[in-house]
């Protein structure tokens, strides 16, 4: 009977390619059989994708976007940014060059007049500049690994990244392009501590919370139909990490509305920021503080080491990465047991070289032992893609079936922290959308319902697969 269904397909395909109401598992095989690369990122574009648990805000900001606010008085809260285009203007000047590293006018104004001339208002930038800059804030070069990422593509970022009006419109138009193409639920890393309005004044924490639930209300966010919980994120090899894993505590607990978790971010090859550090922290911690999500990176090295073991010690329940997952038996073993879910980057460790093809990754290892995991984008922005390039990069590489692809996003949905309420009505809202879904796709010629979809690809997109729209 199946190949019968198969051999009537296959014909079908050829000419209308109609397809039948039977398994969506089946008519998704197909697809991926026979829809050309731009086709399928096409489809996974339209398909529900439920949730995002694993980006930093900044990092998944589209470029293009963020210089549009950058340069937009209106939108910026009246900033205007300057960048750094000339060295060597000023004589014993110890400022170390880096090309478009970017300031606040309030900071530019400071400077002595030579430094000045160093630096162009960004809205005064040529066409080759512009594009230039856009591409600085990019890892879009063959060769740009993890140090132009870590130390060159963040540093460059600058005051764009802590100016609050920046973060809310940015927040809302990161909120827009998640939701055109499928994904209802995100919950990115921020520091909520050191944001600064257009002259310079500081903004305290529970101040920027105040605005960024009041801009979250506004009817453009609503529309969006995507919800957003906000995790704190603390650099761990700092000094002062443990001091911000408790401020970080407070603040959570102190704004639960939105904010539902910490994390640790920041490269785990600078030993300084290693897990066993903060075990007395967590754990003093939990003596006062109940009902705070905590997802870790861990995992995001090249050697075999115990971070991930240990992240699972400080009582994080989510695990950001686990490149090095199958290096550790035990831990393999326990993971099966689904006591934590793994936050999956798979664009983001190819561009930053933990993989340097995708036949040395964990991820299918992990799904396939029933391993909680979740794709997610990490520094989206930055890697010039979006979530259907993770989708189509699982599918193409592992060749997923379309359960195991429905079941990444129900399983991203039910690891949030989401409050029970909003995490129910996320998870039932996934299962009816996916459902309409494939009802709609087993019917009629896929090939004409592509065209009902306006699919966005960014550079990625065109620079892996050729996919331009
Ligand atoms: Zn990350």
């Amino acid at each position: 009977m199946k190949l019968f269904r198969w051999i009537a397909l296959t014909a079908g395909i050829a000419g209308s390619l109609t397809l039948s109401a039977g398994g969506f598992d089946d008519t998704f095989s197909r697809l991926k059989t026979n829809l050309s690369k731009a086709e399928l990122y096409t489809f996974l574009y339209a398909m529900p994708k439920a949730a995002d648990l694993h980006h930093h805000s900044g990092g998944c900001w589209q470029m293009d976007s963020l210089f549009q606010v950058a340069t937009n008085p209106a939108r910026n809260g009246g900033n205007r940014f300057y960048t750094r285009v000339r060295a060597g203007l000023c004589d014993g000047d110890t400022n170390a060059w880096r090309q478009f590293q970017t300031i606040a006018g309030y900071t530019w104004k400071t400077l002595p007049e030579c430094q000045q001339k160093e630096y162009a208002a960004l809205d005064e930038l040529t066409a080759v500049q512009r594009e230039a800059f856009i591409n600085s804030l990019r890892l879009d070069k063959p060769g740009e690994g993890r140090n132009e990422f870590f130390e060159e593509i963040w540093p460059r970022f600058g005051a764009m990244g802590r100016s609050l009006e920046v973060f809310l419109e940015m927040t809302v138009e990161t909120m827009k392009r998640y939701g055109a193409e499928g994904v209802r639920y995100l919950e990115p890393q921020t520091i909520p501590l050191g944001f600064v309005l257009a002259d310079g004044t500081a903004v305290d924490p529970d101040e920027m919370h105040r605005r960024l639930k009041a801009r979250l209300e506004q009817p453009d966010a609503r529309a969006t139909g995507v919800e957003v919980r906000w995790q704190v994120v603390v650099l761990r090899f700092t000094p002062i990490a443990e001091k911000k894993i408790e401020e970080a505590y407070d603040f959570v607990s102190r704004h639960r509305d939105l904010w539902v978790g910490i994390n640790m971010a920041g490269r785990e090859d600078n030993d300084k920021g290693h897990p066993r550090r903060f075990l007395e922290t967590y754990r003093r911690m939990r003596h006062k503080y109940s009902d705070v999500g905590l997802a870790i990176h861990a995992g995001e090295v090249d050697e075999p080491n115990p971070h991930m073991r240990d992240t699972l010690l400080l009582g994080a329940t989510r695990l950001g990465h686990g490149n090095n997952v199958l290096t550790d038996d035990d831990l393999v073993l326990h993971l099966r047991s689904g006591i934590a879910f793994v936050e999956i980057n798979l664009v983001s460790n190819l561009l930053l070289e933990y993989v340097t093809n995708y036949s040395q990754h964990h991820f299918p290892e992990m799904l396939r032992l029933g391993i909680p995991c979740g794709l997610s984008t990490d520094d989206s922005g930055m890697w010039d893609s979006g979530m259907t390039d993770e989708y189509l990069t699982a599918v193409t590489e592992f060749n997923l079936t379309w359960d195991e692809l429905v079941g990444c996003g129900r399983n991203s949905l039910k690891w949030s922290f989401a409050e029970p309420g909003l995490k129910q009505r996320l998870l039932d809202d996934y299962d009816r959308s996916v459902k309409a879904f494939e009802e709609k796709w087993s019917t009629g010629d896929p090939k004409a319902r592509l065209g009902e979809v306006h699919p966005v690809a960014y550079g990625y997109a065109a620079r892996r697969w050729g996919i331009k729209y």
